[in-house]
């Protein structure tokens, strides 16, 4: 993955640079960040304005992307630097979690979309619901 960015860094004459290298990292090695866990996380290495100077760089090189949630988002490395994934999210406190990879799931969006005639077919699934942290305190407060 690494060497992936490296050359997509090099085919747009830049270099990798100890910012540059540190964003990737902590975006690749955890779940969804927002940009303020993202400054958080980096925040030994480097400061908030490369952090912010670094994500854009990422977004316009189609590195990173954003995952809308309400009217929030958060950062994530994009499709080409991780395999095809799915998210389930809490809408009350937007904790997200990387939902395994399901072959079943696939098989049966790519057996749709042939069915249609279509080819080189994509999707993204996003699931919302209540997550069992926000259950656990809804039910504590109403009782
Ligand atoms: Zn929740
Ligand atoms: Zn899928």
């Amino acid at each position: 993955m690494q060497t992936q960015l490296i050359s997509v860094l090099k085919r747009n004459n830049m270099s990798i640079t100890i910012p540059r290298h540190t964003v990737f990292e902590v975006l690749s090695s955890s779940e969804p960040l927002t940009m303020s866990e993202l400054i958080e996380a980096c925040s030994d290495k480097m400061d908030k304005a490369s952090v912010y100077r670094t994500v854009s760089l990422y977004e316009h090189l189609s590195i990173v992307q954003r995952l809308q949630i309400g009217w929030k988002y958060k950062l994530e490395l994009s499709n080409d630097f991780q395999p095809h994934h799915h998210h389930l999210t809490c809408t009350l406190c937007h904790t997200m979690i990387t939902l395994p990879e399901n072959n079943d799931l696939e098989t049966h969006f790519h057996d749709l979309a042939k069915l249609h005639g279509f080819v080189n077919a994509d999707h993204q699934l996003e699931i919302k619901g209540i997550c069992p942290r926000c259950q656990s305190r809804n039910t504590a407060t109403k009782s």
